[in-house]
């Protein structure tokens, strides 16, 4: 029997990103990653699901996913994950790219800095994948058959290396690491359309 679940909200800010809830449905335990631009979207679904929230994960520091982190922290009491060499984006609008919008994004400092290896939340473990490319701390969440990709691989695509901190020649690395993955891990992105492991292998020019 299934007891994970997922859920997913669609971030109506500047860009529409997505933020995922992974929870037990016995315990209603949560993890909330990418808090997105939006906290009353995530506080509404936390509340219709009746959740316990018990950490929020970056997927990494644009301004687009970390957002709403202060507001669901503080309504939550609970941590905050981003990877160690993504700190820095959360505090500086330049690096966070909200300069490109009306509102300069700040936010408080991270009270985990995550690593590449396993940790352990109350309700299942997952794995940190640490796969810069888009930015230097950009990771991928793995929970069991789940991927959750933030802005490196797309259904079709992967995201942008002209930002500040992006590399081409280590998205490359990156994206070897995810292509190892198993085929049918289903893979939820930051932005768009869900899809596979499988399907990008087979239709991702990227993953050539
Ligand atoms: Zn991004
Ligand atoms: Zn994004």
């Amino acid at each position: 029997m299934m007891t994970i679940q997922r859920s997913h909200i669609i971030s109506m800010g500047v860009i529409e990103t997505n933020c995922f809830l992974i929870y037990n449905e016995f315990t209603k335990g949560c993890i909330i990653i990418d808090a997105g631009e939006d906290a009353q979207a995530v506080i509404d679904k936390v509340t219709t699901l009746d959740l316990r929230p018990e950490l929020l994960i970056n997927t990494h520091g644009h301004f687009d996913h970390i957002a709403a982190d202060d507001i669901i922290r503080e309504k939550y009491k609970i941590p905050l994950a981003i990877h160690e060499l993504e700190v820095p984006l959360l505090s500086d609008p330049y690096k966070n790219a909200s300069v490109m919008t009306e509102r300069d994004v700040k936010i408080k400092n991270a009270e985990i800095l995550l690593q590449e290896k396993e940790y352990k939340a109350s309700f299942c473990s997952y794995s940190v994948i640490h796969t810069p490319g888009h930015t230097l701390g950009s990771v991928c969440i793995a929970a069991g058959k789940w991927l959750f990709s933030g802005d490196t691989l797309f259904t079709g695509s992967i995201g942008r290396t002209d930002f500040p901190t992006g590399s081409m020649s280590m998205m490359k690395k990156s994206l070897e690491k995810l292509k190892k993955l198993d085929k049918d891990t289903e893979v939820f992105a930051g932005h768009g359309t869900f899809t596979t492991i499988g399907n990008e292998l087979a239709k991702n020019i990227y993953l050539r």
